[in-house]
C-alpha cells in the first residue's frame, strides 16, 4: 500500500494533469504512514484538478454520497502547475493536511489553516516565500 509503485497506481486513478500528479506522487511519497494510509484507505477520498479559464465552468467530482460521512476532497486548479515547484509541493502538503484533519484544527482551539500549514512544514513542505 505504500511502496512508490502503489502510491503512483493509487494517485493515476485521479488523472491528475501529469506534472501535479508528480507534485503530489512526492508529498505522497512524504507523508506519514499513518496519514498516507488515513488518505489512501478512504475510498471516498478525491483527488481531482480542473482547467480554470473563459467559458470553463468548474467541473468537481464528488464521492460516492454515504449518510454517515462526507466525502473529502482535494481540488486543484491546473493553474498551480504554473508556479514554483515548491510552492507546488507545499499547496499540496496543506490540502491534504485538511484533509486529513477533517477540515479542523489539531485540537478544538486551533485555527484549520495554522494546523495545515504546521503539518505540512512538518511533514517536509513549509510554506514558502516564493511562488
Ligand atoms: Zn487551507
Amino acid at each position: 500500500m505504500s511502496t512508490p509503485a502503489d502510491i503512483d497506481a493509487w494517485l493515476a486513478a485521479f488523472a491528475l494533469d501529469g506534472v501535479l500528479h508528480d507534485h503530489a506522487r512526492q508529498v505522497v511519497e512524504a507523508l506519514p504512514q499513518e496519514v498516507r494510509l488515513d488518505l489512501m484507505l478512504d475510498a471516498r477520498f478525491l483527488i481531482a484538478d480542473y482547467e480554470s479559464g473563459p467559458g470553463r465552468g468548474m467541473q468537481v467530482p464528488v464521492g460516492q454520497p454515504s449518510r454517515h460521512s462526507v466525502s473529502r476532497s482535494v481540488v486543484f486548479k491546473r493553474s498551480l502547475r504554473r508556479n514554483h515547484p515548491e510552492f507546488v509541493r507545499y499547496v499540496i502538503a496543506h490540502e491534504l493536511a485538511h484533509a486529513f484533519l477533517r477540515n479542523a484544527g489539531r485540537s478544538p482551539e486551533e485555527d484549520p489553516e495554522q494546523a495545515a500549514d504546521a503539518l505540512a512544514a512538518q511533514w517536509g513542505f513549509p510554506r514558502t516565500a516564493w511562488r
